[in-house]
């Protein structure tokens, strides 16, 4: 009998039940089971785990774990909940989200690319004023991170008709994009992009990387989406550089906490969007097709996918 699959999760009941609803789909021939049910027998053969905002505990409870398939793209708190030593991490890496993150960057380039924030508050004011076009050649669309995520987006900002230049940690070479790495890459970047769009994974190296330094290295008017995750941009120093004028809008789909708080000034900053972390959900289906190749490999041969690198942090 082969071992069962664990599914661990602290995420909303309705989500919950709909991944198991698409792995069990995908996986006919798994046994796939919410941790909590379980038994003894059960857990003391587990040999993969398909986890999201796991419980650590719950995690530590399968002694014959061999690997664990992160739900989420990003699994900076997997890596830095779990044991360094543990079980290896496997991460989402699909195409769709892919696709849907390479959207989103593309609809909200759009929207700076277009003017909407002018726009917004003109029609608020009963303003009638129109702002010269800007044509997508003309404007220099720089991304933080060149990864699964980072170089979907800078192909459709490509294809698009903008100019793209990207920033990785290693170097590399990527089809009409201008590519930069390291410290002095990243300040020769900011200088000349009219948007920043930060696809960055947060880790020691990336956390607080966009600082009122790095702001300050941004050509002046020039805007910030982050759709990667909050920590990685200082919002204090974020705010400064709105309030002072030298950015002129950001564009944000992560935060420090999340749901934003209340009292968090960006709520009501007027160049401002605030997104509720809506850029690349995981997709039910296309999730479950992917984790169903990576066991189905594991199941033939034995080797576990591609998996985070936990000392890089991604
Ligand atoms: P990935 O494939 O691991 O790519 C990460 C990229 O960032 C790589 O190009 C990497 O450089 C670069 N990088 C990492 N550390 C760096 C550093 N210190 N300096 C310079 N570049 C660095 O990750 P991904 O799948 O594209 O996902 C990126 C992030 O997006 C995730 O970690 C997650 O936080 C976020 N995300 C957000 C949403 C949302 O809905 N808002 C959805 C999914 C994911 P190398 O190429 O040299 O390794």
């Amino acid at each position: 009998m082969a071992d069962p699959i664990a599914l661990i999760t602290n995420i909303r009941a309705d989500y919950e039940a709909r991944y198991l609803d698409a792995l069990a789909s995908a996986m006919p021939n798994e046994s796939i089971l919410l941790f909590r049910n379980l038994d003894s027998e059960q857990r003391s053969r587990v040999r993969i785990a398909i986890v999201a905002n796991p419980n650590p505990a719950d995690v530590a409870a399968l002694p014959k774990l061999v690997w664990i398939q992160s739900l989420w793209a990003g699994v900076e708190q997997l890596v830095s909940s779990l044991p360094a030593k543990g079980p290896p991490i496997v991460r989402m890496i699909d195409p769709e989200m892919s696709r849907t993150m390479a959207e989103a960057v593309l609809a909200w380039t759009y929207y700076l690319q277009r003017d909407m924030p002018t726009y917004v508050r003109q029609q608020r004011d009963q303003v009638w004023n129109q702002l010269a076009y800007k044509k997508p050649s003309s404007l220099t669309v720089g991304i933080l991170g060149l990864g699964a995520l980072g170089a979907a987006a800078a192909a459709r900002l490509v294809n698009a008709g903008f100019n793209v230049v990207g920033w990785s940690r290693s170097e590399k070479s990527v089809s009409n994009v201008r590519t930069f790495s390291g410290n002095n890459g990243l300040t020769g970047m900011l200088r000349i992009s009219d948007i920043v769009v930060c696809l960055v994974p947060l880790t020691s190296q990336t956390r607080g990387l966009l600082n009122a330094e790095r702001f300050a290295a941004m050509k002046p008017g020039a805007a910030l989406v982050n759709f990667a995750r909050g920590p990685v941009v200082v919002s204090d120093d974020l705010l400064t550089a709105l309030d002072n004028g030298h950015l002129t809008h950001a564009v944000l789909d992560v935060f420090d906490t999340e749901p934003l708080p209340p009292d968090s000034r960006f709520w009501h900053h007027p160049s401002v969007s605030v997104l509720p972390h809506i850029s690349a959900p995981t997709d039910f289906d296309t999730a479950a097709t992917v984790i169903a190749g990576n066991i189905a490999q594991f199941r033939l041969s034995g080797m576990v996918p591609g998996s985070v690198d936990t000392a890089r942090g991604y």
